[in-house]
């Protein structure tokens, strides 16, 4: 496999500048409406997260969750759990919460210990304290177009395409990639807008065809660079939700999409990664602890 390009944000950004979908700054205008929000209702907002154990990935993203939080003015409360609880104890754990009413807000960090089901501790959180909305209850009004709360990577791609300016009712959309939490909600929302949607996995034959037809495509397959400029079709918006850490050949560990870069002299739109769906989903995330807290 040829090894994906290397650019910085900045450099990304200068490399496309007609085409770049910057979630960085897209994030930040969300993340300081959020903080407008709560200032103005008053009230304290507050996001309790659970850590069940001590990986390494998981506790710097708590620390950065808990400073985002603070940005806003979400009070972060983590909830550490011992290494090697069982379902019980998580399960309890959550129970707990549940029918905590100043806790109104609430994420699960995974991975959760071995032998532990996910989801069935993600079914357990209260529909409606379910700010990563992973609750099946959640996922199902999605379906139905009712208010719930949506998963926040599937928002984030949601909020980068409207950027675009794109009309999606009638819009032929690919989705690479169909996991329940980004792939497959991210199909349902498109659906909500009357786009025509397909929605590709692993195993789909003649993905490359699909693309070429598509008026967008999101690439959301965990494969570095899968997504060339020869499947894109010219002027289509192209979202990569993709983050893979892959080593450069000067031996340095660095974070990739799924989508070449030089998918940019062909789309009209890019997402870049760095710099895109990432920080749009963490506002989303904020949005949605405002949207639990105060609703
Ligand atoms: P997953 O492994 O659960 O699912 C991957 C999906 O892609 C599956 O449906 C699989 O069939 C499909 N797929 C794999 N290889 C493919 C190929 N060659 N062609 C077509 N389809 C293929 O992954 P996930 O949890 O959905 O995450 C996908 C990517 O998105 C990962 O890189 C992950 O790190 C990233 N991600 C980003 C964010 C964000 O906020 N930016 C959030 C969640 C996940």
């Amino acid at each position: 496999m040829t090894e994906p390009q290397q650019h910085s944000h900045e450099e990304y950004l200068s490399l496309v500048s007609a085409k770049a979908i910057d979630g960085k700054s897209l994030g930040a205008q969300v993340r300081q409406a959020v903080r407008a929000r709560i200032e103005r209702c008053g009230k304290p907002v507050r996001l309790d997260a659970v850590l069940v154990g001590t990986d390494a990935a998981a506790q710097v993203y708590a620390q950065n969750q808990a400073r985002t939080c603070k940005e806003v003015g979400i009070d972060y409360h983590l909830h550490p759990l011992p290494a090697g609880s069982e379902y019980a104890t998580v399960a309890d754990h959550i129970t707990s919460m549940n029918a905590d009413g100043v806790v109104r807000a609430i994420m699960l960090h995974l991975p959760l210990p071995a032998g532990v089901d996910t989801e069935r501790v993600q079914a357990l959180i209260a529909p409606e304290k379910d700010v990563e909305g992973v609750n099946p209850v959640n996922i199902g009004n999605i379906v139905y177009g009712r208010r719930s709360l949506v998963p926040c990577t599937a928002l984030a791609v949601l909020e980068l395409i409207e950027h675009t300016g794109i009309v999606l009712r009638g819009a032929r959309c690919v989705i690479v990639g169909a996991s329940n939490i980004v792939g497959k909600p991210i199909a349902v929302l498109l659906m909500r807008e009357e786009a025509t949607v397909v929605s590709a996995n692993k195993y789909t034959k003649g993905l490359r065809d699909l693309t070429r037809e598509a008026d967008v495509v999101i690439a959301a397959a965990g494969v570095p660079g899968l997504v060339k400029p020869e499947w894109i079709k010219p002027d289509a918006v192209v979202i990569d939700v993709g983050i893979n850490r892959v080593k450069g050949a000067d031996g340095v560990t660095k974070t990739v999409g799924d989508v070449e870069p030089s998918v940019a002299e062909i789309a009209g739109w890019l997402s870049p990664v760095p710099g895109g769906v990432g920080p749009m989903t963490v506002a989303m995330l904020l949005r949605n602890v405002a949207d639990a807290a105060l609703a």
